[in-house]
């Protein structure tokens, strides 16, 4: 531990021991020389309290040894002759105050040292600690703060916190303004070390208020999380390339679907495109049915390019982006992609959407690779079962938690093999499969990514043997109440 870590207990310096002595001797003089009828003595009342913030116990007392010793030799030098009650009571005075002063002093020395003591505790800690006023000015700083922020604490002392430190709020933390009439607060703030480099922080506040109830000093307390912070980081980065490898990998899987949904509008177009070449060849063009064919070809290529871009959007690496849309949307989105799969593996298809949708806060390309991912999961499930029909059914509902919490449900259920108990406990967990190609990790991105929408996603036996995966999102209320007042009557 490197020195005292408060100012609370000062080393007595040369100036500190000249102002005592002659402070003492400048009683005595009065005592002794001054025709005063007062008791001069206790004036040694002051230099005993004045010593208490430097001098040690024995300090304080030696001081009172000599202050009782000056007293009373001045008491003998004046009136040696004589023993008249007046003196007397003087000189009793200024013993009394002398001692009480000395009492006074001794107790002061020992909470001193006690707070001091205690300082010295939170030295031991690896937080870095300090205390700024109420001009944001550091009062205390401790061995934490040094090493944390590399200022020595002679440095640090004195000067403004904000300054010192740079800090940056995240937009996590909030503001002080939140502290409001509360004492304490706690968020992550980005602080700069005297090298320049950031740290991240958790810091906690504990705000001193006087007997009025006004702040007169704070306490921060803080940890270093930056490293935590990187980790998190890097773990996300390399979470949202998996999810984009494995959505380029799902999609690969629908390639037969995906193909069609794009011939077919083509096909349409190269045969209203002969049909319309075919009315104007004519000794008398029809030019009614020409315009009709055209209109046609002009709508299977919008269906065609919004095939393309609704791809595009799947196969892009982009960042999530959170935008007002409902669970209907998405399952609109989805069902081309995987409508040929459903085809080809004999499975039936039943919609069962509430309108209107309750509205949601979520990524589009984020919640289809959900959507996308049970649905193909759900395929495969019903792709050996021969005894019964293949019935997938999506079903989209709104669920009353309570007055001030509704949820937006959606249903994938099947009626495919069921749950393997083996995996039962771990489906929701990275590399779990029973696949004999499968990676394991469709389910755990899914509830990554459900999660991030401050959702649920969970499994049930079906009603019909096979699963029941039902993802739940917080409902956008606020959004929905303004979308109800903009309604037109
Ligand atoms: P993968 O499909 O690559 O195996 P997932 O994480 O998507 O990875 O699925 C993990 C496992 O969960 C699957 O291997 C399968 O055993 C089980 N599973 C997922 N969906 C269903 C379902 N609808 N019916 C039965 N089992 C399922």
């Amino acid at each position: 531990m490197s020195e005292r870590p408060s100012r609370m207990i000062s080393r007595p310096t040369g100036l500190h021991v000249v102002l005592m002595l002659a402070g003492v001797a400048v009683i005595f003089a009065i005592d002794t020389f001054a025709p005063l009828d007062i008791a001069i003595a206790a004036l040694y009342a002051v230099v005993l309290i004045a010593s208490a913030d430097f001098l040690g116990r024995r300090g304080i007392l030696l001081v009172c040894a000599v202050c009782v010793l000056q007293t009373l030799l001045s008491y003998a030098i004046v009136h040696f002759d004589s023993l008249q009650s007046g003196p007397v009571l003087r000189a009793l005075i200024g013993l009394c105050a002398i001692g009480i002063a000395t009492l006074a002093a001794l107790r002061n020395r020992k909470a001193a040292e006690s707070l001091s003591d205690q300082a010295a505790l939170l030295d031991l800690t690896h937080d870095a600690i300090f205390v700024r006023d109420r001009n944001d000015v550091i009062t205390f700083w401790n061995a934490g703060a040094e090493e944390l922020y590399g200022w020595p604490r002679k440095e640090a002392l004195g000067q403004k916190a904000n300054a010192l430190l740079k800090t940056k709020y995240l937009p996590s933390a909030g503001t002080t303004e939140q502290l409001g009439d509360s004492s304490r607060w706690q968020g992550e703030l980005i602080h700069t070390r005297r090298d320049s480099r950031e740290v991240c922080v958790v810091s906690r506040w504990a705000v001193q208020r006087d007997e009025r109830g006004r702040p007169i000093a704070t306490m921060e307390t803080n940890s270093d999380i930056t490293e935590q912070k990187q980790t998190e980081d890097a773990l996300h980065h390399t979470r949202s390339q998996l999810e984009h490898v494995t959505r380029i990998s799902t999609l690969g899987e629908l390639t037969a679907s995906i193909a069609h949904e794009v011939n077919q509008p083509l096909a349409a177009i190269v045969t209203n495109g002969e049909a319309g070449l075919r009315w104007l060849l004519r000794d008398e063009p029809n030019l009614k049915e020409v315009r009709l064919a055209v209109e046609r070809m002009i709508s299977n290529g919008r269906r065609a390019s919004e095939v393309i871009s609704r791809l595009r959007a799947l196969a892009r690496k982009s960042n999530p982006s959170h935008t007002v849309l409902t669970l209907n949307d998405i399952v609109a989105d989805v069902i081309p992609l995987v409508e040929r799969e459903m085809l080809s593996n004999n499975v039936a298809l039943r919609l069962d959407l509430q309108a209107p949708a309750p509205l949601v806060l979520g990524d589009r390309v984020q919640l289809a690779q959900v959507v996308i991912n049970l649905v193909v999961n759900a395929i495969q499930a019903m792709s050996q079962i021969g005894d019964r029909r293949r019935l997938l059914s999506i079903t989209s509902k709104r669920l009353s938690e309570d007055s001030n919490s509704q949820l937006a449900v959606l249903e994938v259920e099947d009626t495919g093999t069921g749950i393997d108990p083996k995996i039962a406990n771990n489906l929701f967990t990275a590399f779990h499969t029973t696949k004999a190609d499968g990676m394991g990790v469709g389910l755990s991105i899914s509830r990554t990514i459900v999660d991030s929408h401050g959702g649920s996603i969970s499994v049930t036996s079906g009603d019909s043997c096979g699963a029941l995966f039902k993802v739940r999102l917080p409902v956008l209320q606020q959004v929905e109440a303004i979308a109800a007042t903009d309604r037109p009557c």
